[in-house]
C-alpha cells in the first residue's frame, strides 16, 4: 500500500506524521518526495548508501539549420522558447523535457542534452527504507526529480510518501497512483482554507483520504464542522503539546520518546487499511 501524507500548507505537521507513521510499522518505506526542503532525514537520519542523479533533457539549437519557422515556439506548452528576429531563445529553467519540440522541428534543428537537476538518495534505518530527492539550488522542475524518488516505490511494502506542501504540480505528480492520502492540517481559518484546496484536489484524483488535526487543543471547531459537513473521516488528533515541540525541535521522533503515539499510529495504520478494503 502507498499512503501519501500531505497538507494544503507548510507547517501543519505533514513530516512529523509521515516519519512517526513509518516508524510505527514494520516493511516500510519512507520517500520524502519534498524536494525543495527535505527534511525527513533530520528526523529519520539513515545512512545514505547511494546517490543517484536526476537530469531532464533540454533542447539546444543548430543555428547552422535553424530557420526561424517559430514551430518549436507553438508547440511549448510551458513558454519556454521564443523566437525574435528569427532567433530561437530557449529558457532552461521553464523547460520540462517534453521532447515536443525537437519532435516538430521541419529541420531537424534541435538535439537534447541532458541536465542535472537534483539527486535522489537511497539509505536504510533500522529497517526502515529512506528514499529522499534533492532539487538542485536555482532548479524550478520539482516533478522529474519527485518521479525518480517514486521509482524506488516497492508494492512489498507499506511506501509512506511525505508529499510536498500546497495544491500544485508537484503535489500532484507526489500523491497520483497512491492509494490514500492523509492530509494534516490545524484548526486555525488559514489551516481550514488550504485543506478546503487540498480536499478539492484529491478529490479530483478520486484518492480516498482523512484528516489529521494537529494542535487540534488551540485554535476553534470549524475544521471538525467542515470535516463533518464534507463528511470527511478524521483519522487521529494529535493535541498541542509542549514536549512533542521539544522533542521536534531536537530532531527526535515522537514515537521514541512517547511511546503511547506508536499506538495511535498503528491505530490510525489499521483504519487506513479498512477504509482502503471497502
Ligand atoms: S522549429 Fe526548428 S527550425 Fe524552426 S525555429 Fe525552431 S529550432 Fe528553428
Ligand atoms: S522540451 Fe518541451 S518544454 Fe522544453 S522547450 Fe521543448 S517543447 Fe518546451
Amino acid at each position: 500500500m502507498i499512503i501519501s501524507v500531505a497538507s494544503g500548507k507548510g507547517g501543519t505537521g505533514k513530516t512529523t506524521v509521515a516519519v512517526n507513521l513509518a516508524l510505527s510499522l514494520n516493511n516500510v518505506q519512507l520517500l520524502d518526495c519534498d524536494v525543495e526542503e527535505p527534511n525527513s532525514h533530520i528526523f529519520i537520519k539513515p545512512l545514505f548508501e547511494r546517490s543517484d542523479p536526476v537530469f531532464i533533457p533540454i533542447p539546444v539549437v543548430d543555428k547552422k539549420k535553424c530557420d526561424g519557422c517559430g514551430r518549436c515556439k507553438e508547440v511549448c506548452a510551458y513558454n519556454a522558447i521564443a523566437v525574435t528576429n528569427k532567433k530561437v531563445l530557449i529558457f532552461p529553467e521553464l523547460c520540462h523535457g517534453c521532447g515536443s519540440c525537437e519532435y516538430f522541428c521541419p529541420n531537424d534543428a534541435l538535439k537534447e542534452e541532458e541536465e542535472e537537476i537534483g539527486v535522489v538518495e537511497i539509505g536504510e534505518k533500522d529497517g526502515i527504507e529512506f528514499v529522499h530527492g534533492k532539487l538542485n539550488i536555482g532548479k524550478m522542475m520539482a516533478p522529474p526529480v519527485i518521479r525518480a524518488v517514486k521509482k524506488h516505490i516497492s508494492r512489498k511494502k507499506t511506501a509512506i510518501i511525505d508529499v510536498p506542501p500546497g495544491t500544485s504540480c508537484p503535489v500532484i505528480t507526489a500523491i497520483k497512483d497512491t492509494d490514500f492520502v492523509i492530509l494534516v492540517t490545524e484548526p486555525t481559518p488559514f489551516g481550514l482554507n488550504d485543506l478546503s484546496l487540498a480536499v478539492e484536489v484529491v478529490r479530483k484524483l478520486k484518492i480516498p483520504f482523512g484528516v489529521i488535526i494537529n494542535r487540534s487543543s488551540l485554535g476553534d471547531k470549524k475544521t471538525d464542522k467542515y470535516c463533518a459537513k464534507e463528511n470527511i473521516s478524521i483519522l487521529m488528533r494529535i493535541p498541542f503539546s509542549k514536549k512533542i515541540a521539544e522533542i521536534y525541535s531536537r530532531g527526535d521522533s515522537i514515537v521514541e520518546y512517547l511511546p503511547e503515539y506508536k499506538e495511535k499510529f498503528l491505530r490510525l495504520f489499521k483504519e487506513i487499511k479498512k477504509i482502503t478494503s471497502r
